[in-house]
């Protein structure tokens, strides 16, 4: 099924990251910048993030003896040191998830920096080292980002879908490694119904996400792939999806052979075994400098 799989350590059949984007109220403060300060319910909602399900979710993932990692905009580190802390002091990876969970390829280049080293600053200055992985915010990888997080010192980056294992992204230079995650393991499509930000999906059950999960979970151990969940905890850290997480990890943990590790760790491996024991893909970006000409204007208007 994967023509060119990556030989994981210790023999393991799949790699696992569980990841969680704690957005908090970033959110509310990018769509509603004059009005966020009317919407309490929103605020509260989102504040159950670092408030109630980080502190849940580190203490689950204690239970399993497992280090993973947590992408955080740099406003939210600022707001919420003590979610960061317990992050921190269980042993996970705190990454880069922009400033204010800005949309990078609605900015700038130049803007797109600044929110870089804002979040870069804030993350150093909570956990004293600079981030090695970054997503970036609704996934919006810009034209410029892989070029900035070069430039930064970054070494891996988790935001793009365009394969089932590890791969290279390169500018003609440099590379960085990709750790790719896919929509079937973001919770936001199973369990958000949230009219203000345009979401009105059916909730399902946490039994019915699993099975999603799990069978993404099942392919990629047959098969040698890399499963990593964008999870947000004020979404998936709720008691009864959080009581599913935890029967998801005991599953994989009775099935064996699968490797739990951070984002940082997938890419070290990646680093260690590319151009030794396994060639990996290499994309180089951006992929279209400018738009194609000769698509006929008007002829693929979005529905709706
Ligand atoms: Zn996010």
């Amino acid at each position: 099924m994967i023509r060119n799989p990556i030989p994981w350590p210790d023999g393991a059949r799949c790699a696992v990251a569980f990841t969680f984007d704690m957005d908090a109220e970033s959110l509310m403060h990018l769509y509603f910048p004059d009005t966020a300060p009317n919407r309490v319910a929103m605020a509260a909602m989102l504040r159950y993030d670092a408030e109630v399900a980080v502190p849940r979710l580190v203490d689950l993932l204690q239970r399993y003896a497992l280090r993973q990692t947590f992408f955080v905009p740099g406003w939210c580190i600022e707001t919420y040191p003590g979610a960061v802390d317990a992050i921190l002091a269980h042993g996970h990876e705190l990454a880069h998830h922009g400033y204010m969970h800005e949309k990078l390829n609605q900015l700038s280049r130049d803007d797109e920096r600044e929110t870089l080293e804002r979040g870069i600053a804030a993350i150093v200055k909570a956990s004293g080292r600079r981030p090695r992985g970054f997503r970036a915010p609704s996934y919006s990888f810009s034209k410029h980002t892989l070029e900035l997080l070069l430039d930064a010192g970054f070494e891996y980056d988790s935001s793009l879908k365009g394969d089932d294992i590890p791969y290279l992204l390169t500018d003609g230079a440099r590379t960085l490694v990709e750790l790719p995650s896919d929509l079937s393991l973001d919770d936001w499509t199973q369990y958000v119904c949230l009219k203000d930000f345009g979401y009105m999906l059916p909730i399902a059950s946490p039994q019915r996400a699993m099975e999603v999960f799990r069978a993404e979970f099942d392919a990629a151990w047959k098969y040698g792939g890399l499963w990593i969940a964008v999870w947000h905890p004020f979404v998936s850290g709720r008691m009864s999806r959080a009581d599913a997480i935890a029967g998801l990890i005991a599953y994989m943990q009775d099935k064996g052979g699968v490797w739990f590790a951070t984002l940082e760790e997938i890419a070290s491996h990646v680093r260690h075994v590319a151009g030794k024991t396994w060639t990996p893909r290499v994309d180089r970006l951006p992929y279209y400098d400018r738009p194609l000409s000769g698509v006929l204007p008007g002829s693929g208007v979005l529905p709706g």
